[in-house]
């Protein structure tokens, strides 16, 4: 059973070349896939998944893993079907396609991804009861969304419905089971995600000379054996997931559990700032590197960014993840200018995120 994931990289940058090939970096701080142009990409902390969403439990005292999970399965099913030729699908319904390969393949993509670094344990695909996929996976990203991207991969490439378990086994070490279950019906329909407008704004990134993918991509260290991204600058992990999946589970969560999550979202953020845990001042420089730092990352053009006393204003491009930017803010704000109380203002028109923060 080969296992090795190890991944080939640039000599100059360092990144994996199977990232750089699987990505394209365009104008105006926006990061695609290279088989789907329409589907974004953004690198972020992976602290904030996990924390994020234990941190909306505790404010919401209501358990939010299973909606994180579904939601995800129900992305993830329909990206794989989308980049998954109808040929090889019926061939594994055949058992004609050996799936040993993809879930190799698939697992050498979320190592580059930054997911963690998973092992196939064992598998059956006969379409008999007791099919199933179990791998052990050594840091996960998120432990909901593994769960969620396994199982989606699963239906995709059997046609079939499946459930999910866990079992943490060990530090940063958790064993996921996916076996055939029907959905229960509030979970069957086709996820709707949101689509980014986009705007050209004349702003690209210089590219590595070797590999073609953009040279900020230096300021990151990838980890194969440990299926880990780390900003070298913060010493954070980070890990490249899409935007609009991440936004479709807030969506699912203020459509099940009510209109607050937005600002319970933002509160969250706000408070990772103020705890030291996410963000410091220093994660901000120069005007241009904070700029660059938000491109390279697939999260927007910064147009404008003030910050003083009184309140700071941002301006910003094909923004993604807009509520955790927000939360973001004011958290740094509050760090930045040592007041304990501030209030954010912001309006998503079109590509255009404008956000302002006022001392109370
Ligand atoms: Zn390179």
């Amino acid at each position: 059973m080969d296992q090795d994931l190890g991944l080939e990289r640039c000599l100059t940058c360092g990144a994996p070349l199977l990232f750089v090939a699987n990505h394209r970096w365009l104008d105006g701080g926006v990061t695609v896939q290279s088989l789907d142009l329409d589907h974004r990409m953004v690198l972020v902390e992976t602290e904030n998944l996990d924390l994020l969403f234990r941190k909306i439990e505790e404010l919401l005292a209501i358990p939010i893993e299973r909606i994180v999970i579904e939601t995800k399965r129900r992305a993830t099913r329909d990206y794989v079907l989308r980049i998954t030729p109808p040929e090889v699908r019926e061939g594994v319904r055949r058992l004609e396609i050996p799936v040993e390969p993809l879930i190799q393949a698939n697992n050498a993509i979320s190592v580059a991804m930054g997911y963690g670094k998973p092992k196939l344990e064992s598998y059956k695909f006969q379409y008999q009861e007791d099919d199933h996929l179990t791998q052990v996976v050594n840091n996960p990203y998120s432990v909901p969304l593994w769960c969620g991207d396994m199982t989606g991969a699963v239906e995709a490439v059997t046609s079939r419905d499946n459930d999910v378990e866990y079992q943490v086994v060990g530090d940063d070490l958790v064993r996921i089971r996916v076996f055939p279950s029907e959905h229960p019906p509030q979970f069957q329909e086709r996820l709707k995600t949101r689509r980014y407008p986009y705007q050209p704004v004349g702003y690209n990134l210089e590219p590595c000379p070797s590999c073609g993918g953009p040279q900020e991509l230096a300021w990151f260290s990838w980890d194969p054996d440990e299926g880990i991204i780390v900003d070298r600058l913060s010493g954070r992990r980070l890990c490249m997931i899409g935007p609009a999946y991440l936004e479709a589970i807030f969506a699912e969560m203020e459509r099940e559990l009510g209109e607050e999550i937005p600002q319970t979202i933002v509160e969250a953020q706000r408070l990772f700032v103020k705890s030291g845990r996410l963000y410091s001042p220093d994660d901000i420089g120069t005007l241009e590197e904070f700029r660059r730092l938000l491109a390279v990352r697939g999260l927007g053009y910064l147009e404008e960014f003030r910050v003083g006393p009184e309140g700071l204003f941002l301006r910003m491009v094909n923004p993604a993840l807009h509520l955790l930017l927000v939360g973001l803010l004011q958290g740094y704000y509050e760090v930045v200018s040592g007041v304990t109380s501030s209030t954010p203002h912001w309006s998503l028109k079109g590509p255009v995120l404008e956000v302002n923060v006022e001392r109370d």
